[in-house]
C-alpha cells in the first residue's frame, strides 16, 4: 500500500509562515492499493486528492467533525461525473451518514446542495464496503473515544497493514482491545494533538498525546508510527523539536509526504 498525506492538521486549517513545513490542511490520508483508492477522512486536504481512473475510490469517514469533512466539495475533480466516489463510515447507519453530509453541504451552511447535485457521490453501508473490498483488502473498524464518537480503521492487504486512529482520547481501559486491534501493524497513524504536559488541561477534548503513542506501542508493537492531528498552534519549530526526542520509528506527518506501507 502507498500512503499519501494530504492533511494532518487538527481542528482547523492553518496558514502561516510558522506552519509551512508540516502544512495546514486538516485530516486527509490517501491509501492506494493494487486495486483500490481509499481515502481516510475528507478534511481540507481532500482538495488535493487526484482521482485514479484505474481504481474504485472509497472515502471512509472517522466522524463528522468539521475538520474531517470540510474538504469534500472543494476537490475540483468531484465535479466530473466520471469520478465516482463511495462514501461510508462505521459511526452511523448509512442513511444518517448521507443526511449528515447533505445537511452540512446545503444552504444555509453551503451555497448548493452538493449531494443532490452530484450523482457520482454514492453512499454505501460499511458492511457492504467491507464485502466489496474483501478480495483485496481486509477492512476492520473500532469505536474510539471522542466526543460524539469516532471510528478507527484497519486496512490489511496481502503485504501490509495500516491502522488509522484519529480522533481518539486514549484511556487506560482501551489499552487491551486497541492494542490487539493495532497489533504488529506496519503503520499506526496516531492522534498526537497534544504533548503529555498539555494533556493535563485537555481532558475530555477527545485527543491523545504524542508520548502516549510510545507507551501504547509497548503492547501494540507497530513497526512505524505516524503522528498526526497537529494542534493548530503547533509550529514547525516545535514539531522539529518533538521529532528529535522521539524513537526513530516515529514520523511526524506533513502534507505531501508519501510512504510505502
Ligand atoms: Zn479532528
Ligand atoms: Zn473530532
Amino acid at each position: 500500500m502507498k500512503l499519501s498525506i494530504h492533511g494532518c492538521r487538527g481542528s482547523i486549517a492553518t496558514s502561516s509562515h510558522s506552519t509551512q513545513k508540516y502544512g495546514g490542511n486538516t485530516s486527509c490520508f490517501e491509501v492506494i492499493s493494487n486495486s483500490q483508492q481509499i481515502i481516510l477522512d475528507a478534511g481540507s486536504g481532500f482538495k488535493n486528492v487526484k482521482f485514479l481512473k484505474t481504481r474504485e475510490t472509497f472515502l471512509l469517514l472517522s466522524h463528522f467533525h468539521h475538520d474531517h469533512i470540510q474538504g469534500l466539495p472543494f476537490n475540483p475533480q468531484l465535479f466530473d461525473p466520471n469520478n465516482e466516489i463511495i462514501i461510508s463510515s462505521d459511526l452511523y447507519d448509512i442513511e444518517l451518514v448521507e443526511q449528515t453530509i447533505q445537511k452540512y453541504f446545503s444552504p444555509p451552511y453551503f451555497p448548493i446542495d452538493i449531494i443532490s447535485s452530484l450523482s457520482n457521490i454514492k453512499f454505501l453501508p460499511f458492511k457492504t464496503v467491507q464485502e466489496n473490498l474483501k478480495n483485496h483488502i481486509d477492512l476492520n473498524s473500532m469505536l474510539l473515544k471522542h466526543p460524539g464518537g469516532s471510528i478507527g480503521y484497519k486496512l490489511t492487504d496481502k503485504n501490509s497493514s495500516l491502522v488509522y486512529l484519529c480522533d481518539n482520547e486514549f484511556e487506560e481501559d482501551q489499552r487491551k482491545n486497541l492494542s490487539s486491534f493495532s497489533k504488529n501493524a506496519d503503520l499506526l497513524v496516531w492522534d498526537g494533538m497534544f504533548t503529555q504536559k498539555e494533556l493535563v488541561d485537555k481532558k475530555g477534548w477527545g485527543h491523545s498525546s504524542i508520548e502516549q503513542a510510545i507507551d501504547f506501542n509497548t503492547l501494540a508493537k507497530c513497526k512505524k508510527i505516524l503522528i498526526t492531528h497537529h494542534a493548530p498552534s503547533r509550529s514547525d519549530k516545535e514539531l522539529d523539536q518533538i521529532a528529535k526526542d522521539l524513537p526513530d520509528f516515529f514520523t511526524i506527518a506533513r502534507d505531501g509526504l508519501e510512504m510505502e506501507v
